[in-house]
């Protein structure tokens, strides 16, 4: 079979795979514990599910709704971006998408011609450097050299040549929870103005803020930067509604007016049910967001100091965002006997049934990505399994 040249290029998500295992055994009654996914342990919260059970009794689901989602939803949307940026979009400049993962494929649909790179800062989420690929652009990792996981613009720069189309700042970020301050975004949206290079910002994560750490925005930087910005978010991870698949995107009207002719072509509207459910979240009480936030700073807190007194686990410093811990194994892998960090992690599920995800993926061969959205007697009893992994080889 002949499978076109862009797919063929694509790999599939580790993530995914990591954790399809962690379930396969789990389903053989074993006792896993499940740390490889980006997903709240949540329930989304209750009336966010009672306002999408109305909407079906009201009978207001079954249809279609616009491509680019409900005039409700879109004026919500707007509201909250209002709310939490202080910046003003029309509806004209919103899509709503089937979750934020396709807000980012149609905006790399959009944007790219075969050939034009990408700069994406290392480590990175899995999807971006394969979205990338499927719209025929190159993914151009950039390194943070000085180890801090955010990158400069000297770096940035660095990696520039005139098929540089776009650069991805993911803030936090996953898989390092490392987040970027108002003076480096101020520099990045500059030199991006400067250089005609449209800036992705995948603020996903912006809700998710621990222990006094206040999250920065590019948008609201200058005019001049939000021109240049495609702003990605969704409610899967503050809401806990990873399953309703609800993404946006907001930025200049040509570039979501495209975006909107593709959604029609490829997606539709997202689910309409959704939808309803989108705008009781976006509108309806906060407290839950933050009584989850809470829980994970808890989580974060309590974990941290715990993963880096296992011997050969490193962490740089502790994140101020996101929900994981990115860590050096290197001396661990070493100490243990193994040759890569995915034999080790393959034994540690295989083992000890912990499920972590290797760091190559994310860019970075000697690193491992532990999710904390799990409770927290989940996670201390896999440290302890991971700590007695460690030892029992070493
Ligand atoms: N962006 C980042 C950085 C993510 O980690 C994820 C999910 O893991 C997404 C985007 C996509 O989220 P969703 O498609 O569930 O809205």
């Amino acid at each position: 079979m002949r499978f076109s040249k862009n797919v063929a290029k694509v790999q599939p998500s580790a993530t995914l795979a990591l954790s399809a295992k962690a379930k396969e055994k789990k389903a053989l009654g074993m006792d896993v514990i499940d740390l490889s996914i980006g997903q709240p342990d949540f329930e989304t919260p209750k009336n966010i599910e009672e306002a999408a059970i109305k909407a079906i009794e009201d009978g207001k689901v079954s249809g279609y709704t616009a491509a680019t989602g409900l005039p409700e939803l879109k004026t919500a949307i707007i509201d909250k971006v209002k709310a939490d940026y202080g910046v003003t979009y029309k509806p004209s400049e919103v899509i709503v998408t089937t979750g934020a993962k396709f807000a980012l494929y149609a905006t790399f649909q959009v944007l790219l011609n075969e050939g034009d790179e990408v700069l994406i800062p290392v480590p990175a989420w899995v999807s971006y450097v394969e979205q990338v690929r499927l719209s025929g652009g190159v993914p151009v990792s950039v390194d943070s050299l000085d180890g801090d996981y955010k990158v400069t613009v000297d770096e940035l720069e660095a990696a520039r040549t005139p098929k540089t189309k776009a650069v991805i700042i993911n803030s936090p970020q996953n898989p390092t929870g490392t987040t970027y301050n108002r003076e480096d975004l101020t520099q990045i949206g500059n030199w991006a103005v400067k250089n005609d290079i449209m800036i992705i910002s995948d603020d996903i994560y912006s809700h998710l803020m621990y222990n006094g750490h206040q999250f920065d925005a590019l948008i609201n930087i200058s005019e001049d930067i939000r021109k240049h910005t495609v702003l990605i978010h969704g409610l899967s991870k503050s809401y806990a509604m990873t399953g309703w698949r609800i993404g946006y995107a907001l930025g200049d009207e040509r570039i979501i007016k495209v975006m909107s002719i593709l959604a029609g072509h490829a997606t539709g509207n997202p689910a309409t049910v959704s939808q309803y459910a989108a705008i009781e979240a976006l509108t309806g009480p906060q407290e839950s967001v933050e009584t989850m936030r809470k829980a994970f700073e808890t989580r974060l807190n309590t974990i941290y100091p715990l993963i880096q007194a296992i011997p050969g686990f490193e962490i740089k410093e502790k994140p101020a965002g996101a929900f994981y811990l990115f860590v050096n194994i290197k001396d661990a892998v070493q100490s243990t006997g193994f040759t890569t960090t995915e034999d080790f992690c393959e034994e540690l599920l295989d083992q000890k049934f912990v499920a972590v995800i290797p760091g190559r993926s994310f860019g970075m061969p000697d690193y491992i990505r532990i999710s904390y959205a799990a409770s927290l007697e989940d996670l201390k009893e896999s440290i302890d399994r991971i700590q007695s992994f460690v030892s029992g080889k070493a």
